[in-house]
């Protein structure tokens, strides 16, 4: 095997290492000369250290996680939620109870995008909660797929509500969280539920109507847009639509 293909290799398999301690909350390795003499030895060709090794138990990054901080192939789950802090970046900071930074399998093949936690979703500590959560379930059961393997994020991490929905600057403050978790998590699919996480995702402003159906790409990854649960549940006729939205997601996870 050439040298190049077999550190390739013993990345990937790091990666999926971390991110299994991501999802036990292992956030951060001791520092060690055998750690150091390992990477040293194994990856003499890099610059830095593949593994996040987070060696400021303190400090916080303030600034976007797009323009500094460690690689994003470096970077952990919970390595983002830490740079994310305490966050007072946008005025949605003021009337929150909690952040919802997002949740469910770190290592998802899905990744459902919603566009903001509700009053619910703040009080619950858990997006999608109540009868949104209810009917994502069913809908996910019905292409076969448990909640629980997939993971929920949403395009602002802080409380909005239909009648004051997010603004264009707290999307621009908030966003860039939402692609490190999806450049670490690295699923097969993303789907964006509503108009403002099509939209954002996509950077686009056609209406859902015209987005969903079909399969556009972030990143290079699969993206399918479809309407939220909450639309679902005023709007029940359009079910049908987002069946076939599920059924081609469905299909695109198993080919
Ligand atoms: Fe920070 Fe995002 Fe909450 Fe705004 S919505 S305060 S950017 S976490």
């Amino acid at each position: 095997m050439k040298p190049k293909k077999s550190i390739h290799r013993l990345l990937l398999d790091l990666r999926k290492h971390v991110a299994f301690h991501d999802s036990l909350g292992i956030a951060h390795y001791p520092e060690s000369e055998e750690l150091r003499r390992f990477f040293d030895q194994a990856l003499p060709a890099l610059p830095a250290s593949p593994l996040p090794v987070d060696r400021d138990s303190g400090g916080r990054q303030t600034s976007s996680p797009a323009a500094s901080g460690p690689p994003a192939q470096a970077r952990t789950l919970a390595s983002i939620r830490n740079e994310l802090g305490d966050c007072t970046r946008c005025a949605l900071h003021a009337t929150r109870s909690r952040i919802l930074f997002g949740s469910g399998n770190p290592r998802a093949d899905l990744v459902i995008v919603g566009e903001w936690p509700n009053s619910a979703d703040d009080g619950e500590g858990l997006l999608f909660s109540g009868q949104e959560g209810e009917l994502l379930t069913k809908m996910l059961a019905a292409i076969k797929i448990d909640l629980n393997d997939v993971y929920l994020a949403s395009i602002v991490k802080c409380k909005a509500s239909e009648v004051s929905p997010p603004q264009a600057e707290q999307v621009r403050a908030c966003v860039p969280f939402l692609w490190s978790q999806l450049e670490v998590i690295a699923p097969k699919v993303i789907c964006a539920m509503g108009p403002l996480a099509a939209q954002t995702i996509l950077k686009t402003n056609k209406p859902l109507i015209r987005l969903r159906g079909k399969f556009h790409t972030f990143n290079a990854i699969p993206v399918m847009p479809t309407f939220h649960p909450s639309y679902l549940l005023k709007n029940p006729e359009m079910k049908q639509a987002v069946w076939i939205d599920l059924q081609l997601i469905q299909q695109k996870l198993r080919s």
